[in-house]
């Protein structure tokens, strides 16, 4: 909180207001104006309520400055967040390739995927078991029988794996199978989902909500960070727009500004960004070259085939030319 004092507000009156802002149990740093001085408020672990301070003599307003989203604010947590899952680091120097199919298939189907991924250079495996779809009588993924055909794609490949969590009773099931708990853009604000979150140990993948802003975004995340988990990887997946070009637009604004005002890593899903799977590779470039610290790419042996997303899935080969993409533009210097 900055506070403004008036013009003709006298030193003792000054004085008296920092002495105000210490018996609050903050710390004021005045900062002399042209004109007039103002007193910056630090110390405050959440927001102050300018009450006390308004009344004072010499004040003439109380302006809030620090984010709502403090705790994921670079304001609090200046180095970068690494994220740390089964030998892989999300956040860390080199950018991670989370690809696999939308949902998971038969074992051998998924197990096949996944080897042919991991070939490609896929760094960790997504497969969603529980699938939030418009449609109830559209395919809602295996469920528990998904969750054993995950296991063993880590145990025979080694490849961390990321899948969706769509409620809190899924919670409990997830947890030997899936080492990234991912929350979808419909549940950005199942803010009871989140709060489970908040407590759970494991990383979240917090996709954007489809047409959430960005501070709606980040004060999501403030919730699972807020709980006490603060291994959190946001996720950009594209936004609703007027566009009918596209099923999403694929929003790369925020990936500079992610990487400026939060310390939490950034990936980037062009798959569900675009919808459509030649577009897939394009806005992969892009999303590294502005600064993505990871990309999530749906991907499958014989993409037409999928069981869901089969029109923005690309073929593992293409997955392999993204991840040569990637190896090109991770050596671009940073400009965040
Ligand atoms: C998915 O990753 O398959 C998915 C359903 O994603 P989103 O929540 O971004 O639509
Ligand atoms: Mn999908």
């Amino acid at each position: 909180m900055l506070i403004i004092l008036r013009q003709d507000c006298t030193n003792e009156q000054c004085t008296e207001v920092e002495e105000a802002v210490v018996r609050l149990g903050y710390k004021p740093l005045p900062v002399p104006g042209e004109n007039r001085t103002a007193i910056c408020i630090t110390g405050n672990k959440g927001p102050v309520d300018p009450g006390p301070l308004i009344r004072l003599p010499g004040v003439l307003e109380c302006i809030t400055v620090t984010k709502p989203y403090k705790l994921v604010s670079r304001e609090v947590h200046p180095e970068n967040t690494v994220v740390r899952v089964g030998g892989v680091e999300i956040g860390g120097t080199k950018p991670v390739v989370i690809a696999g199919p939308c949902s998971v298939e038969t074992e051998a189907r998924t197990l096949a995927i996944a080897e042919a991924a991991k070939a490609a250079g896929a760094t960790m495996f997504r497969a969603g078991a529980f699938k939030p779809r418009t449609s109830p009588y559209s395919f809602q993924g295996l469920g528990k029988e998904a969750l054993v055909t995950l296991g063993r794609v880590r145990e025979q490949f080694g490849l961390p794996i990321v899948s969706e969590v769509l409620d809190s009773e899924s919670v409990e099931p997830m947890q030997d199978y899936v080492d990234v708990l991912q929350v979808g853009t419909r549940n950005m604000q199942n803010f009871s989902l989140l709060k489970k979150l908040g407590g759970v140990r494991k990383p979240i993948l917090l996709k954007r909500g489809l047409a959430a802003t960005f501070e709606e975004w980040l004060m999501a995340a403030e919730y699972l960070l807020a709980g006490g988990n603060e291994e959190v990887i946001l996720c950009e997946r594209g936004v609703r727009t007027f566009n009918d070009h596209a099923r999403n637009t694929l929003d790369l604004n925020v990936v500079p500004l992610v990487r400026r005002v939060s310390h939490l890593p950034i990936v980037v899903d062009p798959s569900h960004g675009v919808g459509t799977r030649e577009r897939v590779r394009p806005m992969a470039r892009a999303a590294l070259a502005a600064g993505a610290q990871g990309l999530l790419i749906e991907s499958h042996t014989d993409p037409g085939m999928s069981y869901t997303d089969a029109a923005q899935t690309v073929s593992t080969n293409t997955l392999a030319d993204i991840v040569r993409d990637m190896d090109v533009l991770s050596g671009l210097e940073p400009l965040h």
